[in-house]
């Protein structure tokens, strides 16, 4: 395996060990079979937080909001409907 990178599973927060060059070929999780680049925001808790951000080897994009909260809800809704966040470089954490 050259150059694996560690990508941080949005279903079951287990982390899994990619070759770099694979990460576009739909990667799955060796333990659950669930998709590491879903293409959706992931919704985090306080007992995964820390692993997705620190175990991860692409870059985060996090949205911290509260319930009620318009102006986030509405760019959380816009994230949602891009189909281009599927991009195995970079994942979406909220
Ligand atoms: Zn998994």
């Amino acid at each position: 395996m050259s150059n694996p990178m560690n990508i941080v599973c949005p279903a079951c927060s287990v982390t899994n060990r990619i070759p770099a060059e694979r990460l576009g070929e739909h990667a799955k999780c060796g333990k659950c079979g669930s998709d590491l680049f879903t293409g959706h925001p992931t919704e985090l808790s306080a007992e995964n937080f820390a692993k997705h951000i620190s175990r991860n080897d692409i870059p985060v994009l996090v949205d911290f909001w509260r319930l009620g909260a318009a102006l986030a809800v509405r760019w959380l809704r816009r994230l949602h409907k891009q189909r281009h966040n599927s991009n195995p470089r970079c994942v979406l954490r909220n």
